[in-house]
């Protein structure tokens, strides 16, 4: 893609996203506010029925759902039996034993995705909206949207509270010419913007940032706070390759690109066994079309072409994300050996800011694989999942 124009385009959409906050009472200087809201229902209907026991009133349920937390199932038939042969050969299956992976990412909480929120939940998979903060104070439908998306099981990234550039030493600053950006810091923009997300909308945690014009400047902070943080370069991932997480790369349509153009991303990282992160702005038809605008046939095609190649894997930045980490920190570790016939332990210690609740799916040639004491079951897709929270893992004759 074309950064310059990128650039030149979302500087537009942001001077006119803060010529409207202006315009809403807030000036340069103002400070960001958490303003008070109804927190969300689901919450407090799940922790009364903890406290009260009998009765709960059933929270009203979303159609279709997007799939409950943990690990999809991967393709091909339940038929692959438990491996009987020597002990060894500890192997994670790539992409949870999908061919590739995708996560669609959705970029500034934009009117557009709002006004499309429905027509992406239809589409019945994990999504990721990076928003910033600060445009709830003149977006329309921003706070309900994006609430309702965390309680749909969407994942809610941090994308700064103002949308500031961050220069490659930290400095913030807005567009050119050189405006000041309302943040104080970049960490204060990611804090406030978590905030935000955890307290107005809703989720639990915010595990993943996408910097603000992919500026290296926000990198550092970032890697402070969260487990991984998408650019604006382009390029996939690949298992266990030397990808910055910090720095994750995407790709992004041109505006007016066409559902065709998205499949053949997918395709291209399919055929590579990668991970491609799709970064999309604004959705048409709209009245804010903001920057890189692509018709909403484009995005729900191409997850509908996604799901009929049924061998990749459709989830949320987080959730793949933690996977691709998870894998390489495990390729790291060298286990540690005891006894005749020989029982192998492999121990660990999670990257900084990692999610809870992660799993892994791992082969070996034989033996019995156990965390915490306990043997693991076989699955007949063909893998043991092991639970990254353990922190180790035996495989005995
Ligand atoms: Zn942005």
């Amino acid at each position: 893609m074309d950064l310059t124009s990128h650039l030149t385009s979302s500087a537009l959409a942001l001077t006119a996203a803060l010529a409207l906050v202006g315009s809403t009472g807030c000036t340069s200087t103002c400070t960001y506010v958490v303003p008070a809201a109804s927190p969300p229902a689901a919450k407090p209907l799940v922790a009364a029925a903890a406290q009260q026991g009998p009765a709960p009133t059933p929270a009203p349920t979303p159609a279709p759902h997007v799939p409950l937390p943990g690990l999809p199932t991967p393709p091909g038939a339940a038929n692959v039996p438990r491996p009987s042969g020597a002990p060894g050969n500890l192997e994670v299956l790539d992409w949870a034993g999908f061919k590739s992976a995708v996560s669609y990412t959705f970029d500034d909480g934009q009117p557009s995705q709002i006004e499309h929120y429905a027509e992406l939940q239809a589409t019945g998979v994990r999504l990721t909206f990076f928003v910033n903060s600060a445009s709830v104070t003149w977006e329309t439908d921003f706070v309900s949207t994006f609430s309702q998306a965390v309680r749909d099981g969407h994942e809610i990234g941090n994308h700064t509270a103002h949308h500031c550039h961050a220069d490659p030493d930290g400095t913030l600053h807005g567009t050119d010419p050189r405006t000041a950006c309302p943040g104080a810091s970049a960490g204060a923009e990611l804090d406030d913007c978590t905030a935000f997300i955890k307290s107005t909308l809703g989720a639990s945690q915010v595990w993943t940032a996408a910097s603000p014009f992919g500026d290296r400047g926000f990198d550092a902070a970032v890697g402070e706070r969260f487990f991984l943080n998408r650019s604006a370069t382009g390029g996939t991932v690949a298992p266990n390759d030397d990808t910055d997480p910090f720095h994750l790369p995407m790709w992004g349509p041109a505006a007016n690109d066409t559902v065709e153009k998205f499949n053949a991303a997918v395709d291209r990282s399919r055929t590579a066994g990668r991970w491609v992160i799709m970064l999309l702005h604004s959705i048409a038809p709209t009245t804010s079309p903001w920057y890189a605008t692509v018709d909403i046939s484009a995005i729900t095609g191409s997850i509908a072409h996604a799901k009929s190649l049924a061998d990749v894997w459709i989830d949320s930045m987080a959730n793949v994300g933690a996977y691709w980490r998870g894998q390489k920190m495990l390729a790291s570790v060298t286990p540690t050996t005891s006894g005749n016939p020989q029982t192998s332990t492999w121990t660990w210690t999670l990257p900084a800011h990692f999610p809870s609740g992660k799993h892994l799916r791992v082969k070996v040639d034989g033996g019995t694989l156990s965390q915490r004491g306990r043997a693991l079951d076989w699955d007949s897709h063909g893998y043991y999942e092991i639970t990254l929270d353990a922190g180790s893992l035996t495989l005995s004759p």
